[in-house]
């Protein structure tokens, strides 16, 4: 894309925006990427060519199985988001999806990230379909804590996986690892999220879930305008009618004129 084709595009998807009273972002771990967080696939991916230290995929490391087996192994990835989530902080990506939303309160955010930016930014209208890491739980009694309550809990390292103080129980993060179902209620907010949309844009994932990618086939399927913001091509990249291939927290801030 040329420099001139970037700068016609980036003032169409303007248009669209500030004409929008329900637009839906669609988001992924690109959109982190802009806070520090590593992302897992595509563009400056931790796994994009590579297997964990144990020889295997990240999406088997962090599944609902392995946690079940070998809950020590898919701790220590745990530990590693967790880790950068909590020394990172949203952008400028995060905080301009909260203004749109302060003008106009129809906007939605669906989200793939677990580190709580778009809430910590000020959006309200957000569906964290999988999950927040900073929630933990019992898997034996239920019992809800916080990363934060768990880290106070020990002087110096957490042994992992950590276990319940009340029943010695494994203790998980609230999130949809790979291979599990999404939580009922997730699935009942992305309902309310996906309901009449008049843009529908998709920001730094590789859409791989049908949850993610569907919503933007049906969206070019009614004629809802669908943009992605993505440097990296993905299965999306061919349906979508606007593709601005930049960072997401630069595009969005061009994008977007406050008072609009
Ligand atoms: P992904 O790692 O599969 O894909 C990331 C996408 O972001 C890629 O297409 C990449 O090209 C793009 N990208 C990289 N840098 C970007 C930038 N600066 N601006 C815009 N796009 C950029 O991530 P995914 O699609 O979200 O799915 C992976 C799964 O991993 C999800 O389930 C998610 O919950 C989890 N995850 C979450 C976090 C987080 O919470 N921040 C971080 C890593 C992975
Ligand atoms: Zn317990």
């Amino acid at each position: 894309m040329t420099g001139d084709e970037q700068s016609t595009t980036l003032s169409a998807v303007a248009r669209l925006l500030s004409a929008a009273e329900r637009a839906l972002f669609i988001t992924g771990a690109g959109l982190s990427a802009d806070s520090g967080l590593p992302t897992y696939r595509g563009i400056g991916g931790l796994y994009a060519d590579a297997d964990t230290d144990e020889g295997m995929p990240i999406e088997e490391a962090l599944s609902g199985p392995m946690l079940a087996t070998r809950p020590e192994l898919t701790w220590k990835y745990l530990w590693q988001i967790g880790s950068a989530v909590a020394g990172g902080r949203f952008n400028r990506g995060h905080e301009v999806m909260a203004e749109i939303e302060r003008a106009r309160p129809e906007t939605w955010v669906v989200t793939q990230n677990v580190d709580g930016f778009h809430l910590d930014a000020g959006s309200k209208n957000v569906v964290e379909i999988h999950g927040n890491a900073g929630e933990l739980e019992c898997t034996a009694c239920r019992e809800r804590s916080t990363a934060q309550e768990l880290l106070a809990g020990y002087e110096g390292e957490v042994p992992l996986p950590p276990r319940c103080a009340t029943c010695d129980g494994l203790i998980r993060p609230r999130v949809v690892l790979f291979g599990e179902m999404l939580p009922d209620e997730a699935v009942a907010r992305l309902g309310i999220a996906l309901e009449r949309r008049d843009l529908v844009l998709v920001v730094g994932t590789s859409a791989l879930f049908p949850y993610i990618s569907g919503p933007v086939m049906s969206a070019r399927a009614c004629g809802i305008p669908t943009v992605e913001i993505n440097p990296a091509r993905t299965e999306l990249s061919d349906l979508v009618e606007h593709r601005l291939p930049m960072r997401a927290a630069e595009a969005l801030e061009r994008i977007w004129s406050p008072g609009a």
